[in-house]
């Protein structure tokens, strides 16, 4: 279990450590949850909801757009825009298989092929992926070897052979390079005048890159966008809905204290309306009282929950931030580590001077910049003191814990060795000191 010690509300703070004790397991066991879930794997992603809260106009215009599948005739392409989390892929899995009963029904005969373009990233790479979906395991086509006008013929003659309707759901389609893109849409919507005699075929492209279409050609945008259908993202009372509905079926009654709905909505509505952000939180929560064997989800938990996903995210950005960026942000852990809780500028700029080989060192006015970018990406906060006798200055204050930027340090830390500050932490024991 990750080690994280957030006072709720706020961000926490570097604290000084406990000497080093040494550490026993104490015995480990398992006891069954009976008060927190019912049924945890609800709020997990790949569970679809029986019906769909706070989305009735979407799902109208989404049905307007594939009444012609019903009746036999040419679909619309349809595409659906918004962003992460504003229930996109559930809207298509659950109009999608209403469709299905209905064509079922009215003797349609309808294939629903759906692909989420998140791995396969060449048209290459998406056509063959389609063709699998279509076969049978033991009749798979290997994913190398083939032209690329051999594949597409391959790909619309099977559409053909099966007659009726295909439609082509490709989700994610962002994560498909404008080039492809255009190469593989130019060939789709062709494929009614050059591929296809009898075969009808649609495609419904879900994008959560809003200017997407901007990307594409003009006669290929026009093509793919019969039907355009934007997704708003949810706001805090609509993801209380969503919410609501999803707690009946995955909490215990009377798990969840008052406000943790609201809490949970709140904060996922600040992150851009996400509606897999609020339902990740509340599971979050759920765990943190699971494992602290409580029978009760607090507001607090909702907060902690929030926080580890806010600092596995800052962490992430620190790693990847430029090597001398990463030794300033060791320069400046290092002197947390000390108790220096608010180290001026000029200092952070002589620790990490220590840091850095010689003939390598960046002037005082670039580290100075770094620790402004740092405050701006909320890895600091950043104090202006002014007028006091001492003239103007900066202080910076960590606003996470030291372990957890040590760990993505990790690298840097390899590279320029331990100082004797931060030498108490276990997973840094093997490197070379400072
Ligand atoms: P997107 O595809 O737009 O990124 P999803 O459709 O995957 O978003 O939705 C994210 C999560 O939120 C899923 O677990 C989904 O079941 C749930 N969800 C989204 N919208 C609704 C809704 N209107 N009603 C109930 N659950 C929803
Ligand atoms: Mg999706």
């Amino acid at each position: 279990m990750r080690n994280h010690y957030y006072a709720p509300g706020h961000i926490t703070v570097a604290t000084n450590h406990p000497p080093t004790e040494q550490k026993t397991m104490s015995k480990v066991t398992f006891p069954v949850d009976t008060g927190i879930f019912k049924n945890r794997t609800t709020l997990k992603d790949s569970y679809t909801p029986d019906t769909l809260v706070g989305r009735d106009e979407e799902l109208e215009e989404y049905r307007n757009a594939l009444l012609p599948v019903v009746n036999n005739e040419e679909p619309d392409n349809t595409f659906l825009y918004g962003k992460t989390g504003s229930g996109k892929t559930a809207c298509t899995d659950y109009i999608g298989d209403l469709l299905k009963d209905a064509c079922e029904r009215s003797g349609v005969n309808l294939q629903f092929l759906q692909i989420n373009c998140k791995g396969p990233n060449t048209s290459y790479q998406v056509i063959t992926r389609l063709i699998n979906t279509m076969r049978e395991a033991n009749n798979q086509i290997s994913t190398s070897g083939y032209d690329e006008e051999t594949l597409y013929q391959t790909f619309f003659n099977e559409i053909e052979e099966r007659g009726g309707t295909t439609l082509l759901v490709l989700d994610e389609i962002d994560s498909i390079d404008t080039e492809a893109l255009n190469k593989l849409f130019y060939r789709v919507s062709r494929a009614r005048s050059n591929y296809l005699d009898e075969a009808k075929v649609g495609t419904i492209c879900i994008s959560g890159e809003l200017t997407l279409r901007d990307r594409l050609d003009t006669d290929v945008r026009s093509t793919l966008c019969e039907k355009s259908i934007e997704f708003e993202p949810y706001t805090a009372p609509e993801l209380q809905d969503i919410l609501h509905q999803r707690t009946d079926v995955a909490f215990c009654e009377g798990a969840l204290d008052v406000g943790v709905i609201e809490r949970a909505a709140a904060l996922a509505a600040q992150d851009g309306g996400d509606a897999r952000k609020a339902l990740d939180l509340l599971r979050e929560a759920g765990d943190f009282a699971r494992q602290e064997e409580r029978d009760e989800v607090k507001i607090q938990d909702v907060e902690r929950a929030e926080q580890e996903v806010r600092s596995d995210r800052i962490m992430q950005h620190i790693r990847n931030l430029s090597r001398h960026e990463r030794y300033c942000i060791y320069a400046l852990t290092t002197l947390h580590a000390e108790g220096e809780e608010r180290p001026r500028s000029q200092e952070v700029y002589q620790r990490y001077k220590k840091m850095v080989p010689q003939d390598e060192e960046y002037s005082a006015r670039t580290v100075r910049d770094y620790l402004q970018e740092f405050a701006e990406l909320d890895i600091t906060e950043r104090k202006c003191n002014t007028g006091g006798s001492q003239g103007n200055y900066n202080t910076h204050q960590l606003r996470f814990d030291e372990e957890p930027i040590l760990r993505a340090l990790e690298e840097t830390i390899a590279e320029c060795g331990v100082h004797r500050s931060v030498g108490h932490h276990d997973f840094l024991r093997k490197k070379k000191d400072l």
